[in-house]
């Protein structure tokens, strides 16, 4: 038995300390003392995404722990639980531990700052990613949250149904100038999960999937990353990336030549956002050589042996893109 957050080896529910990541410590089990939801209101999700992303068809509950279990709750939701997502998608029954997986390389092998999260298990045993919301006070109040789809005026009515994939991660990175103090090391880690979400074929990173919050002393920073899974899994069609990565980035020599990203086009993305190209090339070199340890995490992980080929596949065939410089 591994644990059901991190891995650790000999554990049965949660380590020590995964619970006080996720639990302030309790001994909260990783069985729900609940079945799964029923899936409702399918065809009204299908019909409002045209653009069919893992996040259109995905479900969320909000749960709040009582005492040491967790309980569905309509107000006061301390977590955020993601079943199985309905069958609009491929292999939908590997998207929590897509998910899970995801957020814990990012977390233990990329040193992302990372939303704490789990795999946990319904009463019937069937499996839901759980993530524990970053945005909630432990009074219950919330910090003042803002995604680059509000900061930068983009909404459903004024921009159409596909609002929240109409900008760049340059918009972002300048938006991130604009209203984080410490503007510098912010950009750098938003350099790194935008690079992530590359290596990790996250197609589905897109404005709403970045936010600001505001800390107690007033500022803003960005918040823990959230939502990272391998969406080419899901949905085998989708592009590499939810947002150009600046405009006019296919029209570079290196996409023009190869048909996608590759190393100068990042380069060119870190350079628009001020990074210091030095820092920028080190980042990217540092980030693609962890192939060891991203293997070690996928084989330890809870995905049927069909996904595993497939999540390393397409892990390495991004490594490789960018090793053609
Ligand atoms: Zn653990």
């Amino acid at each position: 038995m591994r644990c059901s957050g991190c891995y650790k080896e000999n554990i049965e529910g949660y380590c020590l300390n995964c619970r006080k990541k996720l639990f302030d410590g309790k001994r909260v089990p990783h069985i729900l003392s609940f079945k799964a939801p029923q899936n409702e209101n399918l065809k009204e999700y299908q019909e409002q995404t045209k653009r069919l992303s893992i996040s259109g068809v995905q479900l969320k509950y909000s749960l709040r722990l009582d005492d040491k279990s967790l309980a569905m709750t309509d107000k006061g939701g301390q977590y955020i639980l993601k079943p199985i997502p309905p069958s609009l998608i491929a292999y939908p029954d590997q998207a929590p531990e897509n998910e899970h997986l995801t957020m814990q390389i990012a977390e233990q092998v990329y040193k992302i700052d990372t939303a704490a999260n789990a795999l946990i298990y319904f009463e019937d045993r069937q499996p839901a990613y759980l993530t524990k919301r970053f945005d909630v006070k432990a009074d219950g109040s919330k910090y003042l949250q803002e995604d680059f789809a509000q900061l930068s005026g983009k909404q459903k009515k004024t921009h159409g149904e596909n609002y929240k994939y109409n900008g760049t991660y340059e918009n972002i990175g300048l938006l991130i100038q604009k209203y984080v103090a410490a503007s510098y090391p912010a950009m750098e880690v938003f350099f790194r999960n935008v690079f992530f979400n590359y290596l990790f074929s996250n197609g589905d990173a897109h404005l709403k999937n970045f936010s600001l919050i505001q800390t107690d002393s007033g500022d803003y920073r960005l918040t823990p990353a959230y939502d990272l899974m391998c969406t080419l899994i899901h949905s085998p069609g989708e592009t590499d990336t939810a947002l150009d990565l600046f405009d006019g980035d296919t029209d570079t020599k290196h996409y023009q030549t190869y048909g996608h990203y590759g190393y100068p086009d990042f380069m060119e993305l870190a350079k628009r956002i001020s990074i210091i190209e030095a820092r920028a090339k080190r980042i990217i070199i540092e980030m693609t050589s962890q192939s060891g340890k991203v293997i070690n995490m996928i084989s330890n992980s809870l995905l049927s042996t069909e996904i595993k080929a497939k999540y390393l596949h397409y892990y390495e065939d991004k490594v490789r893109r960018i090793n053609v410089v």
